[in-house]
């Protein structure tokens, strides 16, 4: 009965009997008249006024000084972590509840994930977990963080805004400062989320941005890393772009560095999807704002922005009251046509993480058994 009436509701939010997806991109601006303009200039590849308008658009909306462009967010985090200073055999302290290019981030970089709780009310990473890790087991050498246990170098913490709601920063910037250990923000899924007033991604020393298709803005595929440091987006472009020396025509190569580039191509598609953002942005708050006032009134807890922060509501979401109901409603919503989706399944339990360090992960468990994501897309 309230399942159907769930069902009820999204399909007349959107307006349609035909089948509702959980996220697709809207093209409705410029995308085509820019692509044709990407193809008429020939640079449809890895150089082009797009890549370095969209470079200037993404530091300046994230408030950032810096922007590089990338093949997608996975390389972006990749990248930003072996620039926080994460090298081979350090861990990288992160959150058991996120999608797997975080973790698999982590590995790239030969680097080990410690998998510690989220909070409840952010489903991001917990400071207070954090906190209790550290007084356990760092020790600070000579400005380093180390695990005593392991002896490893402790190189970066690495929260994740999970489907945009901010994780508490101001608590975690404290407790990685008390630690000297460097904040990298995973806000792939949170380009427009505000902590403060400020965006998600300005916070870390250096971030990772996804523009992947099921992203709320898309180039097809792409990613972005930002950062405040001048000399650290200079690495950035260098390392993205093979490492090769400024030369007129010579081929000099010194260091192992990757082709992340993003094409032109890809980036004209963006260029026209950022000028949208801002609407798309109100149009989902419109949504979360019915699906507030509804499942409050059905007693179902949709998750909403907490005090002091702004959520893009790229994955709207319920919590549901255990397991079971969770199941019940995902067979039941996906059989009628209408697309939800539970939480990933913790990255401690996944066969290739699950010997690496955890915490008791009480409130990622909790949210593992209960999470639901509703259709969000742009209407
Ligand atoms: C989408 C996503 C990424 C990776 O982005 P891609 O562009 O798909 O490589 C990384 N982290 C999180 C949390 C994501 O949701």
């Amino acid at each position: 009965m309230l399942h159907q009436e769930i069902i009820d509701f999204i399909r007349n939010e959107f307006k349609t009997s035909d089948f509702i997806p959980l996220h697709v991109p809207t093209f409705r601006g410029r995308e085509k008249e820019l692509l044709n303009e990407c193809i008429d200039s020939t640079y449809v590849s890895s150089i082009g006024k797009f890549v370095d308008s969209f470079e200037r658009v993404i530091a300046d909306i994230t408030n950032t000084k810096r922007g590089v462009a990338v093949v997608n967010g996975t390389a972006a985090l990749q990248v930003a972590l072996r620039l926080a200073g994460v090298a081979k055999g350090n861990e990288v302290i992160t959150q058991s509840l996120t999608f797997v290019a975080t973790a698999n981030a982590i590995l790239y970089n030969n680097a080990h994930p410690v998998f510690l709780d989220v909070d409840l009310d952010t489903m991001g990473l917990s400071p207070k977990a954090v906190e209790e890790f550290l007084e356990q087991y760092g020790e600070i050498r000579e400005g380093t963080c180390f695990n005593k246990k392991t002896g490893a170098k402790i190189a970066a913490c690495m929260p994740m805004h999970t489907f945009g709601f901010p994780v508490h920063l101001d608590e975690l910037i404290k407790v990685c400062e008390k630690w000297h250990i460097p904040l990298v923000e995973d806000a792939a899924e949170s380009l427009g989320s505000l902590y403060k007033d400020k965006p998600t991604g300005s916070f870390g020393e250096i971030s990772a941005i996804s523009f992947n298709g099921n992203k709320i803005i898309t180039s097809g595929g792409g990613g972005a890393i930002i950062t405040n440091n001048k000399n650290l987006a200079d690495q950035a472009k260098f390392l993205t772009t093979t490492a090769k020396q400024p030369h007129a025509y010579e081929y000099v190569h010194n260091e192992l560095g990757y082709n992340f580039r993003m094409p032109n191509l890809n980036a004209a598609l963006l260029n026209a999807q950022l000028e949208q953002l801002e609407g798309f942005l109100s149009n989902k708050r419109e949504l979360a704002l019915s699906y507030k006032d509804f499942f409050s009134k059905k007693g179902v807890k949709f998750r909403t922005e907490l005090e002091n922060t702004q959520a893009n509501y790229w994955l709207m979401a319920i919590e549901l009251e255990n397991k079971k109901e969770r199941d019940q409603f995902l067979k039941y919503s996906n059989d009628k046509k209408v697309m939800t989706r539970p939480i990933w399944k913790l990255m401690c339990k996944l066969p290739m993480y699950q010997n690496f360090y955890k915490d008791g992960q009480k409130n990622a468990l909790f949210l593992e058994d209960r999470i639901v994501n509703i259709p969000s897309s742009v209407r």
